[in-house]
């Protein structure tokens, strides 16, 4: 059995209207770096009954409205946390290598080059088929998950932990102390921002630094839901170290 699966689809790589800095060149770096080391699973589109549980039925039009690409990306990318969360469920972890990003979509609200937001698409769905009851959510993106915390801001089933700090110290005693004292739960979801490197905007972590973090957030899901771990990619805009900073981590999270 694989340490580790990768979740990828080649439609990704689709242009639509965004960000000119959330381009498909993103995925095409992890994609990269990853392809050879992981096996990857395909990412089937997620249905619109799956998006209509965290998001406005006029929320979902908005998005249909921006372009055909825009919303077949966006439920492909749904999709793919979707996917990532069920193989998690059978104790393998699981990266998403998805776009576009999520976690700034709310409930009838969606910004920040995100559409729908994938990783809580992901968790309500396990919620309301009865497959888990409860879930934490750590944000690693230098930016809030600001639409993750708004979806599940009424449901203490659900933890959400943004990392935030100006230093890379800072940033790995706040998460450290975080997976201390989060307790038993069902899974541990990942918007796994690599923004915060050292080159990027956060301009705080190192290649060395994901590693790390993959592996202290692997020994957290043995100790907390039986190795239930996925990861969803959301911000990372240096391109010429995205790949390797994602494999890193991915190589921490598999235990390598
Ligand atoms: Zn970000």
């Amino acid at each position: 059995m694989s340490p580790l699966f990768l979740v990828y689809h080649q439609d990704y790589l689709t242009s639509y209207y965004t960000s000119t800095v959330e381009c498909p060149a993103r995925v095409k770096a992890i994609h990269a770096k990853l392809s050879n080391r992981f096996p990857i699973v395909e990412a089937q589109p997620a249905k619109r009954e799956d998006i209509l549980r965290v998001h406005t039925s006029a929320m979902v039009e908005r998005v249909e409205l921006e372009s055909r690409e825009t919303y077949e990306t966006a439920l492909l990318a749904a999709g793919g946390a979707i996917r990532a969360s069920d193989e998690a469920m059978r104790g393998i972890p699981t990266f998403g290598l998805v776009r576009p990003p999520g976690h700034h979509a709310g409930p009838d609200r969606y910004w920040g080059y995100c559409f729908f937001n994938n990783i809580a698409v992901a968790i309500t769905r396990l919620m309301a088929n009865g497959t888990i009851a409860s879930a934490v959510v750590i944000d690693l993106d230098l930016h809030d998950g600001d639409g993750t915390e708004a979806i599940f801001r009424d449901n203490p089933a659900v933890n959400i932990i943004n990392v935030r700090a100006k230093t890379r110290t800072a940033f790995l005693e706040f998460l450290g102390q975080e997976l201390g004292k989060s307790s038993g739960t069902d899974l541990l979801g990942i918007s796994a921002g690599f923004d915060t490197y050292v080159r990027d905007w956060g301009g705080i972590l190192g290649t060395e630094d994901y590693r790390a973090i993959g592996s202290n957030i692997r020994k957290a899901a043995h100790r907390l839901c039986q190795d239930r771990c996925f990861a969803v990619l959301e911000g990372g805009y240096y391109l010429p170290d995205l790949g390797k900073n994602v494999l890193a981590f991915c190589e921490g999270l598999a235990g390598l």
